[in-house]
C-alpha cells in the first residue's frame, strides 16, 4: 500500500492523507507497510475527514521497534552535548511552526486554536528542561561508599533503557505524550510512539518534526491504530512502555506488558478535587474553578471534576461560581471557550453521570440533561450530589463539576481522599500553612495552591498518580530516571583490611567486623 509519507528520511510513518493536505512539512514517498487496513481521523466539530492512516499489525510494529533498537545505540552513543543540541533543535521546531501545530490540534481535538497554542507552549517548556538537565540529573557521579567498605569507589550513573514505547490519548495530544517523549529522548533512548486513534495526524506532525532536525537515523518513530496496536507494541521488544490514558486501558495494557516483564509507567485518569477554605480569595477560586472544570470541554485528567467549598463561603462561592460559568460557551468559532467533545462516546457518559446525580437528589445550578447538544455539552455545575453516585465516584471527563459544603479543609480532605483516582487537586486559601496541610493531606501526586494545574507548566516538578490514576512519574528529574537505568559500579580503590568476600577470611576476621559493627550500629538510641 502506497502512503503519503509525512517524515523525512528513515521515519517509519506513512500516512494517506485525503486531498486536503495537512499543514505539516512534508516528503511524498512511496514507501510501503505490511498494513492492508487504514482509518480516517475526523474533525470532531464537523466530522469531516482530515486524514487516513494504516492500522499498524504486529508485524509492522515489531519492524519499528527492530529499527529503532539500532537508532536507540547511536543516539545513546552521541555525547549529552550532541543530545541536548538536537533536542533543543526540535523545541525551537516546535516553537517556529507553532501555528500549523496548533491548527491541526484544533482540527484534530477540536479545541480552541489558543488553547492548543498553550498547551504546545507547555510540551516546549518540558522538551527545554529535560533537554538541559538530563547531563545534571543522570550522569555518573560518585556516591559515599561508607565505613565497612571506606577501600571501595562507588559510582551511581543512570544509562538509557533502549527503546521506550509511548502509547498516548487524544485529549492534550502534543503536551501529554511529550511528557514521556521528551524525557524518554533526553534519557538516550529511542521512542516508538502509537498516538490515540483520534490524534494520529498530531501524532505524525510531531514525529516528522523530529525527523527534520534528526534525520539520521529513526530515533523517534511512529505507529498508528487502534488498542491492537498498542498492545502490539506492549507485547513487542520494547524495554518499557508510558502509557497515558484510562485506568481500564491501563489494566490490558500491564497484562501484555507481563508477556516479557516490561516495565510500565501508567498515567491515568482523575476525579480531582477542588477545596475552597473560608479565608480563600473567592473571585480568583471562582475563576480558577471554572476554568480547571470547563476548559477543553473538561477533558482534561487534571481537571476539576469535584468542588469541596467550606460552609461558610459556600453560598458566596457558588454566585461567584455561577456567574463566572454563565458566560461560558462551546462551539467551533473562534470565540467559542471550548469545543465539542473530541471522543463522541464519551458523551454518554456525561449523560449517564448527570442523569445519575439527578436522579439521585442533586441539584441542577448551571445546564443539566439539555446541556448536552452533539457534539458538544455545555458547561454543568450539580449541587448536593451524593458522594457515592457516579458524578463523585467515577471520571466523568466532560464539562461538569459537583459541588459540597464542607465543615472545614480538613473535611475536604477527607471527602476528596475517599475516591479510587489520586491524580491532581486544588487548595484555596489565603492561610499559607493551613493550604500546605491540606495539599500535603490530598493524597494524590500534584496539588495547586491558589491556582489550578500550575504543577503542570512547572517542569522541574514530577507528574503522575496513585491508585486508579496510575504509577510512575514524568516530568521533572523523577520523569527523566523514570527512562533510565540506575546502574551501580563499586570500583577497589585499596586492599581491605579485612576481606570478607574470600575463602581465606578467618574467624579473627569475622571477630574485628562483628568489633567494628557493634562500635557503628550498636549503640542504644533513646526512643
Ligand atoms: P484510552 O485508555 O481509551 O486510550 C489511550 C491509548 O491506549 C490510545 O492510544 C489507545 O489506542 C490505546 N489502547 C487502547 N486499548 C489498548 C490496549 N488494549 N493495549 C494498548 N493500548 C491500547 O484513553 P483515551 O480515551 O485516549 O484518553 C482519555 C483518558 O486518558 C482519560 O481517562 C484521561 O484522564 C487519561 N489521561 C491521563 C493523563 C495523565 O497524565 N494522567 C493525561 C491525559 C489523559
Amino acid at each position: 500500500m502506497v502512503y503519503w509519507h509525512a517524515t523525512a528520511r528513515n521515519a517509519t510513518y506513512d500516512s494517506h492523507y485525503s486531498a486536503r493536505a495537512l499543514p505539516v512539512e512534508a516528503k511524498m514517498t512511496t514507501t510501503t507497510t505490511s498494513s492492508t487496513q487504514t482509518f480516517d481521523t475526523l474533525n470532531p466539530a464537523t466530522s469531516e475527514v482530515i486524514a487516513t492512516f494504516p492500522v499498524c499489525g504486529e508485524a509492522d510494529v515489531a519492524a519499528t521497534v527492530a529499527r529503532a533498537e539500532g537508532a536507540a545505540r547511536w543516539w545513546a552513543e552521541l555525547s549529552w552535548k550532541d543530545r541536548q543540541r538536537r533536542l533543543l533543535a526540535w523545541k525551537s521546531h516546535v516553537i517556529r511552526y507553532i501555528g500549523r501545530l496548533a491548527e491541526l490540534v484544533h482540527t484534530e481535538t477540536g479545541k480552541p486554536l489558543a488553547d492548543a497554542q498553550l498547551e504546545i507552549l507547555l510540551a516546549v517548556v518540558h522538551i527545554d528542561w529535560a533537554a538541559r538537565n538530563a547531563h545534571r540529573v543522570l550522569r555518573p557521579r560518585r556516591v559515599r561508599p561508607g565505613l565497612v567498605a571506606f577501600n571501595q569507589a562507588a559510582t551511581l550513573e543512570y544509562q538509557p533503557l533502549g527503546v521506550v514505547g509511548v502509547i498516548g490519548p487524544w485529549n492534550y495530544p502534543v503536551f501529554t505524550p511529550m511528557g514521556s517523549i521528551a524525557y524518554a529522548l533526553a534519557a538516550g533512548n529511542a521512542v516508538v510512539f502509537k498516538p490515540s486513534e483520534l490524534t494520529p495526524a498530531v501524532g505524525g506532525w510531531l514525529v516528522s518534526s523530529f525527523a527534520e532536525v534528526v534525520p539520521e537515523q529513526p530515533v523517534l518513530q511512529l505507529v498508528t491504530g487502534f488498542g491492537p496496536t498498542g498492545d502490539a507494541l506492549a507485547r513487542s521488544a520494547v524495554s518499557k512502555i508510558a502509557f497515558t490514558g484510562s485506568a481500564a486501558t491501563a489494566k490490558k495494557v500491564m497484562a501484555a506488558c507481563a508477556t516479557n516483564l516490561t516495565p510500565l509507567v501508567a498515567e491515568c485518569g482523575g476525579k480531582d478535587a477542588f477545596l475552597v477554605g473560608a479565608d480563600a480569595d473567592l473571585d480568583a477560586a471562582a475563576d480558577a474553578c471554572a476554568w480547571g472544570a470547563m476548559s477543553n470541554a473538561g477533558q482534561t485528567c487534571i481537571g476539576v471534576e469535584r468542588v469541596y467549598v467550606v460552609d461558610d463561603v459556600y453560598h458566596t462561592f457558588l454566585e461567584k461560581l455561577t456567574e463566572r460559568v454563565t458566560s461560558v460557551r462551546p462551539g467551533e468559532d473562534r470565540e467559542a471557550d471550548y469545543g465539542p467533545m473530541t471522543m463522541p462516546s464519551q458523551i454518554e457518559v456525561i449523560e449517564n453521570h448527570i442523569a445519575d446525580a439527578v436522579a439521585r437528589g442533586g441539584q441542577a445550578i448551571i445546564g443539566g440533561m439539555a446541556s448536552v447538544r452533539k457534539p458538544y455539552v455545555g458547561p454543568v455545575i450539580l449541587a448536593d450530589v451524593p458522594e457515592d453516585s457516579k458524578a463523585v465516584t467515577e471520571e466523568t471527563f466532560g464539562p461538569t463539576l459537583t459541588i459540597s459544603r464542607v465543615a472545614d479543609l480538613t473535611e475536604g480532605v477527607a471527602l476528596a481522599n475517599a475516591s479510587r483516582y489520586g491524580l491532581g487537586g486544588t487548595v484555596f486559601s489565603r492561610n499559607k500553612r493551613a493550604a500546605m496541610n491540606a495539599a500535603r493531606s490530598l493524597r494524590s501526586g500534584m496539588t495547586a495552591v491558589n491556582g489550578v494545574v500550575s504543577f503542570a507548566g512547572i517542569p522541574s516538578l514530577p507528574f503522575g498518580g496513585s491508585g486508579d490514576s496510575g504509577f510512575g512519574r514524568i516530568h521533572g528529574a523523577d520523569g527523566l530516571r523514570e527512562f533510565a537505568r540506575p546502574k551501580a559500579i563499586a570500583r577497589q580503590r585499596m586492599k581491605p583490611m579485612v576481606n570478607l568476600t574470600s575463602f581465606g577470611r578467618t574467624d579473627e576476621d569475622m571477630k574485628r567486623l562483628l568489633g567494628l559493627a557493634t562500635l557503628l550500629h550498636g549503640r542504644r538510641y533513646k526512643k
